[in-house]
């Protein structure tokens, strides 16, 4: 067998584009090294700097690699049995102490597919519906608007189809460049090479910014807002597209509904007031509408810039407003499309692991869609959507007793990071699954030890609904166990049954019989292709894009909602008189976990760094690189000054990445009331120099 058969290939285990590549195992571990795939499915070949450095951390010397527990507040090495035992006694006598709901389960969407079902279906096994997953913190509120006004939480179009077919990219509060590079880099600037416009609305010029060299043409348009005034400019967008008569009358006639109440909305809203709050000049704004509204095919791809405010769902509903009015959707280059964070970041919440749904977004409180899962699973299912991640570690220690860890980092990702550390200490148990001692396994009571992306096999939906196939490269530590054996393990030995399974695709057997949007897949089917959900039935080839006849509402029409401007819940004050906004490094991975021991990653940016704006500086006193303490009404961080135009003057923006300074000490974990997710992107801070 030559070198080449034996590659395995498997999907990057990074973000959600879900790139192809293809590993080469090498005579041990750390010979592991990529090869190429020139046709692999989403990215033919090309791989970004993260990506390039997956196999980095396989084979890392942190690795967790025997199960520990806590004895006397130290961590010992443990039997596996030992680990176990350990863990059912405590989820038993915490259900028999407290009740089912005093547990809280956490899913991952760096676990795969099978991976979370398994743990969502092990949580309402014990009777709780307290299960999330960490796309609760990204997209939640996109989720919520997109599935309540067009029927499905998820992007309308796919990569593809967009760089083929759209003639204006409308790209706010995301950054393709830095945190969906492959996507940007071939898709979307082949569109452009061709003629595509780009508009971004940010605060913070990036590396989308710089990829589009969007500031030194006509073509593109860079509108840099205050934070937190996304609904007012995009109203002032729709105002321009109603005066002029830029709608697509027959659209909005046949396929929406609620259109009276976005003019009844708009009737006295002033434009100039309005661009003056975002600080954007007016016509600015009326001439990105205008692009927006003349192309032929005009696509929005939304970020977590939208999402992460107490307004989120609104935000992104507004988006869904403009797109309805003009009949840019179901079509392909069209639609709403967030543009999601981790690998598996779709497929987490399709397969249930949420609160209020089970899997294929079936809402729990619906006594027919329960029954029917029910059926499946052989045990009935409360019928109370239970709580969210956030909703879970602020109980802890309340009405949470216990918590059940995969893969997730809360001190890290969760708003307020010492509020989530003061809770875990409360905690009666918890239990971690991870591949590193993370800043939030420390608190755990027992930790288990899993296998990395390079070791396992499942499937993982990435950002545009493809379902693929992650395959195990070779096994690197001899005592740890996938995420699958373990949770089937826990279940098995609480329960008897219903865990129990031979592999991934057996759990995917059970996956599809119970998430309609997954019918048709199986692992022979999805191949080395994968495929776009919906696919209910073997054959299907799945949707590209979605909504061509008719939206997926109880009506069958889209939805239009007027919004209103809602502030930020926190503005600046005399005593805090900055916005602190914050974002992801292309070089790093959300909380850090795996990017901070990748050398190649660190390299680039080894610490956390603040973006003031000159002005800004100067009034402070602040000189570029040197230290400044930064403070919220939740913490202080001290970091390095970058003092750059790049940033709105009165914002100042960092990141989470980093354990000794993360923004995540900062911000606010005030939520959306609909969605629950936190308000990461907006907090009243002040700079001090040292
Ligand atoms: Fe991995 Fe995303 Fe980079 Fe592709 S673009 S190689 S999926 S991190």
């Amino acid at each position: 067998m030559t070198e080449e058969q034996e590659a395995v290939k498997t999907i990057c285990p990074y973000c959600g584009v879900g790139c192809g590549i293809k590993v080469q195992p090498g005579a041990k571990p750390g010979d592991m090294r990529f090869v190429p795939w020139g046709d692999a499915p989403v990215n033919e070949g090309r791989i970004c700097i993260k990506g390039g450095a997956a196999t980095e951390v396989v084979d890392h010397e942190d690795r967790l690699t025997d199960p520990l527990v806590k004895e006397d507040g130290e961590f010992r090495e443990a039997s596996w049995g030992e680990a176990f035992d350990r863990v059912v006694g405590e989820l038993e006598r915490i259900r028999e102490e407290h009740g089912p709901d005093a547990m809280g389960f956490f899913g991952s969407s760096k676990t795969m597919n099978e991976e979370n079902y398994l743990l969502q279906k092990l949580a309402r096994r014990y009777g709780t519906n307290n299960v999330d997953n960490c796309t609760r913190m990204c997209h939640a509120s996109t989720v919520w608007a997109l599935r309540t006004s067009l029927g499905a939480g998820a992007m309308t179009n796919s990569m593809a189809d967009l760089e083929e077919a759209a003639d204006v990219f409308w790209i706010q509060g995301a950054n393709p460049g830095e945190q969906h590079p492959i996507a940007n880099s071939q898709y979307f600037r082949q569109a452009v090479l061709e003629g595509a416009t780009v508009i971004q609305v940010d605060p913070h010029a990036n590396k989308t910014t710089r990829s589009f060299q969007i500031e030194e043409t006509d073509r593109h348009m860079h509108l840099q807002l205050n934070p937190g005034t996304d609904i007012p400019l995009l109203n002032v967008v729709i105002k321009t597209v109603l005066e002029n008569g830029w709608i697509d009358e027959e659209f909005v006639a046949e396929r929406t509904e609620g259109f009276e109440h976005l003019e009844e909305t708009l009737a006295d809203f002033d434009r100039e007031e309005a661009a003056e709050q975002c600080g954007v000049p007016l016509e600015d704004i009326e001439l990105a509408a205008e692009k927006y509204a003349m192309a032929n095919n005009a696509a929005i791809f939304t970020g977590m810039g939208m999402s992460q405010h107490t307004c989120g769902v609104d935000n992104v509903q507004n988006e869904i407003n403009l797109a309805l009015v003009t009949g840019n959707v179901g079509r392909p280059g069209t639609g709403v499309n967030p543009l999601r964070g981790q690998n598996n970041v779709q497929g987490t919440c399709d397969v249930g692991a949420m609160p209020n749904v089970l899997p294929g977004y079936q809402p729990v409180d619906d006594d027919e869609a329960r029954k029917s899962v029910e059926a499946v699973w052989g045990f009935e299912v409360p019928p109370e959507p239970g709580l969210t991640n956030v909703e879970i570690t602020r109980a802890a220690g309340d009405t949470v007793a216990g918590l059940y860890i995969m893969g997730e980092n809360p001190v890290m990702s969760e708003p307020d990071g010492n509020r989530v550390e003061e809770r875990l200490r409360e905690l009666e148990f918890i239990v971690a699954q991870d591949i590193f001692m993370t800043e939030t396994a420390k608190y755990a009571d027992v930790i288990l030890p899993a296998t990395t992306w390079a070791e396992r096999g499942g499937t993982v939906t990435n950002t545009d609904r493809r379902v693929q196939r992650m395959r195990p490269v070779r096994k690197v530590h001899g005592n740890t166990k996938h995420d699958l054996e373990i949770v089937s393990e826990v279940g098995t030995r609480l329960f008897g049954e219903g865990f129990d399974f031979e592999d991934p695709e057996d759990v995917f057997e059970e996956l599809r019989q119970v998430c309609p949007s997954y019918h048709g897949m199986t692992y022979d089917l999805l191949g080395e292709e994968g495929i776009h959900w919906p696919c209910y039935e073997p054959g299907d080839e799945g949707d590209p894009y979605l909504y061509e006849e008719s939206f997926d509402t109880e009506s069958g029409l889209g939805h239009i909602e007027g919004v209103r401007h809602q502030p930020p819940r926190e503005t600046p004050d005399e005593e805090y008189p900055m916005i602190l906004t914050t974002a992801r490094l292309e070089e790093h991975y959300n909380t850090g976990t795996m990017s901070r021991r990748s050398p190649t990653l660190n390299r680039q940016h080894p610490e956390n760094f603040v973006d003031i704006h000159p002005n800004d500086a100067e009034r402070y006193g602040v000189s570029d690189g040197e230290d400044v303490t930064i403070r919220s009404r939740r913490g202080e961080i001290t970091v390095r000054a970058n003092v750059t135009e790049a940033i709105k003057e009165g914002s100042i923006w960092t990141t989470p990445h980093f354990a000794a300074a993360s923004a995540n000490r900062l911000t606010n974990d005030v939520l959306d009331e609909r969605a629950k997710i936190p308000e990461y992107k907006a907090a009243a801070a002040e700079i001090e120099v040292g």
